[in-house]
């Protein structure tokens, strides 16, 4: 058994939708990345590399590289877990937390779950997915921007 830990931030910017967990959120902001800007899919991606012990999300899918402009983040997933296939390596859970007081994740959560199981190729039940504020507190507090983390486990064969 191998475990992975992953966090991602982006600041809100112009738009009015985000990608969260591969599903797509109407919002009155949208955030700024090169890519689509999934906090969570690159939490995932991190924790998913770092229990495969394969580096980072920023030395596979460079910010600087101009194939992943714009790059749907569910593409990262699926490159990382052919990785994890290569060295026989498979996923036995996934837990993810979505920091920030915007936009609500409730009413998305079942959906989120749904994408990153059929990702992971694991059970819905074998993915969480929840989601906390910071009471107001620092820049999540002041809304500008997003975070996630991610918690995996990998079991070999
Ligand atoms: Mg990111």
């Amino acid at each position: 058994m191998r475990i992975g830990c992953g966090f991602d931030v982006h600041a809100f910017g112009p738009g009015d939708f985000l990608v969260l967990g591969g599903v797509r959120i109407a919002h009155t902001r949208g955030v700024v990345a090169h890519s689509d800007g999934d906090v969570v899919l690159h939490a995932l991606c991190d924790a998913l590399l770092g229990a495969a012990a394969l580096g980072d999300i920023g030395e596979h899918f460079s910010d600087r590289d101009p194939r992943w402009r714009g790059a749907d983040s569910r593409t990262f997933v699926e490159r990382v877990m052919a990785m994890l296939g290569e060295r026989g390596l498979r996923v036995v859970n996934a837990d993810l937390t979505v920091l920030g007081g915007e936009p609500r994740v409730a009413p998305h959560r079942e959906a989120m779950r749904r994408q990153i199981a059929q990702l992971l190729a694991v059970a819905p039940a074998s993915v969480n997915v929840k989601a906390t504020t910071t009471e107001g507190l620092g820049f999540l507090g002041r809304a500008e921007g997003i975070a996630a983390q991610a918690v995996v486990l990998l079991a070999e064969g």
